[in-house]
């Protein structure tokens, strides 16, 4: 059975002697392969690692680095279709996904930051105070801890900016998905990024995350995950006065107005609910839709959801696959069971599918307004509910009827209502008559329970280093 183990300094670690968990196929509910379950000492010897790696690594000229990024894209780039199939027997997701969408966008990832080594900047400030200018140099080693939803795209907007702005990094890909970060960690060294600059270590969040987060060597928490961690992370890395930031759950509303063009955008707004099963932050798992255009686009909406055609992630034409596992599973049933309880009405799905794996079919609920659980915790499933409103005012409130914040999608042809909404829309992303479309120089990430700080472009290189400001006298001054 294949292992993924470690990657610590030069090589991926099978040790004989350590303990192993299983990793299952969610397409079939079977294990296929083993990830070795780290613990404190795995994560000494990571840091340790990273650490005799940061000197030669953050003396490095901005454009020697680039160049390092640059061949790990390249060399990702020829493997596109290896990892695809890799994170679809891994998370269930379908092939196309991964191929077309996220591995691509995984190699993005890793030019966009290798150009901001070379374009990253600083302030300067000259007035009466004199002239001042400001150094930003790496912290030393960083933690990036990453789900298991977007195994890679996630994994590499973390670790690239990190190592871009020359900091070493000890990353811990979820133990549910660990193949394609494996597969990375090993290609870097194969693509000359030296031992220790990317050090991989895996297992159990109480296991190997926290004794990672409380590492008095490491600098840095860049944490993507639920809420429920990410408050976890904060009380401990709290104390030690270190830098975290915090990428949480979701619970997103998207608002179809009576003047859009919503049969247009439909093909949007479906992908937007159900997109990789649902097991997407940014997922539209909320639609406040106009009463007078409600019984229409519900309608429309349902027959749409139906037609989702759910398979297994290698097949071809699957837009649908399987719940990542047997527990998030168990989770999103239960959600539905809450909903009916709660007098949902179940328009279309509901049910397990009738096959290997942990399959569930697309789920539209209506009858539920915004203080029942269905519409205010986060369910992570290709679960949506439908809730009409009159006039902008409701829809505001409906939509900030949350404690998430991370983003909310407007579909309207009216720019006065669209400017309004996104000023007042208490998220940390708005999207206006589309969804999930990225500029990687944005500022990502969410308010409330969405979490912390912001990650992208500049934000996530000003997260990653520190910044020094230095202030000369100058005649004109003394
Ligand atoms: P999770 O919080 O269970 O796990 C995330 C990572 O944290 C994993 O690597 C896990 O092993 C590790 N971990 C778990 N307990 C830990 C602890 N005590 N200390 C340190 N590390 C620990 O999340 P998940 O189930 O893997 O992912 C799904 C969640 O992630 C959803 O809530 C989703 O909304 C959120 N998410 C957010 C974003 C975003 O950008 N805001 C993106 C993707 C996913």
């Amino acid at each position: 059975m294949q292992r993924f183990g470690h990657v610590i300094g030069a090589a991926c670690d099978e040790t004989a002697n350590s303990r192993w968990l299983p990793v299952f196929e969610p397409a079939t509910a079977q294990p296929y392969a083993q990830v070795v379950a780290g613990n404190a000492a795995d994560v000494d010897a990571a840091v340790a690692a990273a650490s005799a790696a940061a000197p030669a690594w953050s003396g490095l000229r901005n454009s020697e680095r680039a160049r390092h990024l640059e061949r790990l894209a390249d060399a990702l780039d020829a493997r596109i279709e290896h990892f695809a199939r890799a994170e679809a027997v891994d998370g269930g997701k379908p092939l196309a996904l991964a191929r077309d969408v996220e591995i691509p966008r995984a190699v993005s990832n890793l030019r966009f930051f290798a150009h901001a080594a070379t374009q990253f900047s600083s302030e300067s400030h000259h007035g009466e105070a004199g002239l001042n200018y400001t150094l930003r140099q790496p912290l030393g080693v960083v933690a990036c801890i990453s789900p298991w939803n977007l195994p890679l795209y996630l994994f590499t907007w973390k670790i690239a900016p990190a190592l871009a702005a020359g900091n070493t990094v000890v990353a811990k890909p979820s133990e549910i998905t660990p193949a394609t970060a494996t597969m990375l960690g090993e290609l870097a060294l194969d693509a000359g990024l030296p031992p220790g600059v990317l050090t991989i270590v895996h297992g159990l969040g109480p296991e190997v995350g926290e004794p990672l987060v409380m590492h008095p060597h490491v600098k840095a928490v860049s944490f993507t995950g639920s809420s429920a961690v990410g408050r976890r992370i904060a009380g401990l890395a709290g104390p030690l006065l270190k830098k975290v930031s915090l990428e949480l759950g979701g619970k997103n509303a998207t608002l179809v107005f009576a003047d859009s063009d919503w049969r247009t955008h439909l093909d949007t707004l479906v992908r937007s609910a159900f997109q990789n099963s649902g097991q997407i932050c940014l997922c539209g798992s909320r639609l406040l839709v106009e009463r007078t255009i409600y019984a229409d686009f519900r309608n429309a909406f349902v027959e749409r959801a139906r037609a989702l055609r759910l398979g297994a992630p290698l097949e071809a034409g699957t837009q649908l696959g399987p719940m990542v596992s047997q527990a998030h599973f168990d989770k999103v049933m239960a959600a539905i069971e809450r909903a009916r309880a709660e007098g949902g009405r179940v328009l279309c799905g509901g049910d397990a599918v009738d096959r290997a794996g942990w399959f569930i079919a697309p789920t539209v609920i209506e009858g539920l307004g915004p203080d029942c659980a269905t519409n205010r915790d986060e369910i992570f499933g290709p679960v949506a509910t439908l809730q009409p409103f009159d006039g902008d005012d409701e829809a505001l409130a409906l939509a900030n009827a949350s404690d998430y914040g991370l983003s909310a999608s407007v579909f309207t042809n009216n720019l006065a209502r669209a400017h309004r909404l996104a000023a007042d829309l208490r998220v940390g992303i708005v999207w206006i008559n589309t969804w999930l479309m990225r500029d990687l120089r944005t500022p990502f990430g969410g308010t409330g329970a969405s979490g912390l700080g912001r990650e992208g472009g500049l934000d996530a290189m000003r997260f990653f280093t520190e910044p020094r400001n230095v202030c000369i006298a100058l005649p004109a001054n003394s």
